[in-house]
């Protein structure tokens, strides 16, 4: 009998209780979204939702990873979920000098977003389609126009996410700061304060900027994070005047704009989801022996963040090309491989291919003496199509030709 027999309801990596929610085996944003490849009843929902979400999304949208992923991958987990990059700091000059808010759309292409900038004497919209920013100023309009705004503001907390939430109350002509609330939850309809990094602060020569990263999302930042209000009756003052005098729009901008993108890279938190796609596998492999002492470590690693994992990292292409040789176009690899290390002993590796560029490596015990993986197995995920496929060494062998024999060496 396994051990998910005698204690079925457990989470297979806290132990907990549940209750219990999906888990796909490989993410559904980075192209895992495969019905036939879900963890049911086996990882609760505070593990999932609670704890896993979050360093995913710093590998899906923040890290290395989340480049290939808007160069390669049309769609996230649903054809209308476009995948996003966020960039800690995004930079682009235009012809005027101005610092924009920017980002990036499918194939890597910079994309101006909708924004009004104000300066001590002057403000300016920008956008490159009249159609954005229309959709924009109503969005704004309606933000706007009601009795309470509400502007939210993300707090670091480390774990747990927690929100201020500023209400701003607008009479006689003018918004007047009136209330501030703690919530794990923040509210639809309002807009979100960003801070300005340290480092670019004193770039920007501006009061202030309320733009729109994503449709229906309202962003600001301000030079000074006390002066909401000010900044909010300047805008709903210039607002009426804009949709009378669309002139005034500044419609178009550089056509060879001076980019500068500050972004993560990798983290502890890419680290962590890495480790735990590995460990997905591995359940959804032999999901008996996950519960063994042996795997107590890299489950602690991924629920806590320590002891912390080594960096996964690797950047070597010739050990890439000998694990996985030429994977086929558009698809992920994943490979479990177990390696005697004599006297009864053995390790279990992962190591994964994402986007055919960023290749990783996570230990998921070192020296067991139980069996885990009898044999090597290897994954390939179809990240257009969502479809992951479960190959033999064989298999995959005979299809792609690697060469693992210069691992088992290292
Ligand atoms: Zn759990």
């Amino acid at each position: 009998m396994n051990q998910f027999e005698t204690s079925p309801a457990r989470c297979a990596y806290c132990n907990g209780c549940g209750p219990f929610n999906d888990e796909h085996v490989f993410p559904a944003g980075l192209g895992g979204n495969d019905r036939a490849f879900l963890l049911k009843n086996i990882v609760c929902m505070n593990c999932n939702t609670g704890i896993f979400s979050k360093f995913e999304g710093v590998l899906m949208r923040k890290s290395l990873v989340s480049l290939g992923r808007i160069a390669y991958q049309p769609h996230g987990r649903t054809k209308r979920d476009a995948p996003v990059f966020e960039p800690v700091e995004n930079g682009l000059v235009s012809d005027d000098g101005d610092l924009l808010e920017a980002g990036y759309k499918k194939g890597f292409n910079v994309a101006i977003h909708p924004q009004i900038i104000i300066y001590e004497d002057k403000i300016k919209f920008i956008a490159t389609e009249a159609e954005e920013l229309n959709s924009f100023f109503s969005n704004l309009e309606k933000t706007l126009n009601t009795e309470k705004t509400l502007i939210v503001e993300e707090l670091n907390t480390g774990a747990a996410r927690r929100y201020n939430v500023h209400t701003f109350t607008y009479s006689n002509d003018t918004f007047v700061s009136s209330e501030t609330t703690n919530t794990s939850k923040p509210p639809k309809n309002s807009i979100w304060l960003r801070s300005i990094p340290e480092k670019t602060a004193n770039r920007k020569p501006f009061d202030g900027i309320l733009y729109s990263d994503r449709p229906g999302n309202l962003s600001l930042k301000l030079s000074d994070k006390t002066k909401v209000d000010r900044f909010l009756n300047a805008v709903h003052k210039a607002l009426p005047k804009i949709s009378k005098d669309p002139e005034h729009y500044e419609t178009s901008i550089t056509e060879h704009p001076l980019i500068s993108t500050t972004f993560l890279g990798w983290s502890q938190d890419c680290d962590r989801a890495v480790a735990k796609i590995a460990f997905n596998f591995l359940i959804f492999e032999c999901s008996p022996i996950v519960r063994d002492r042996a795997f107590a470590k890299i489950k602690r690693s991924i629920l806590t963040g320590t002891p912390k994992l080594p960096l996964s990292l690797k950047q070597d292409d010739s050990l890439s090309g000998n694990i996985f040789a030429r994977p086929p176009e558009n698809h992920h690899v994943v490979l479990l491989h177990p390696l005697d290390m004599g006297k009864g002993r053995s390790a279990l590796i992962c190591m994964m291919l994402l986007y055919g560029t960023t290749l990783t490596s996570v230990t998921l015990a070192e020296k067991t003496s139980i069996r885990t993986l009898p044999n090597p197995v290897y994954y390939t995920i179809d990240y257009i199509n969502h479809r992951i496929n479960r190959l033999s060494l064989v298999e995959y062998h005979r299809r792609y030709n690697p060469d693992l024999g210069s691992f088992f060496r290292l």
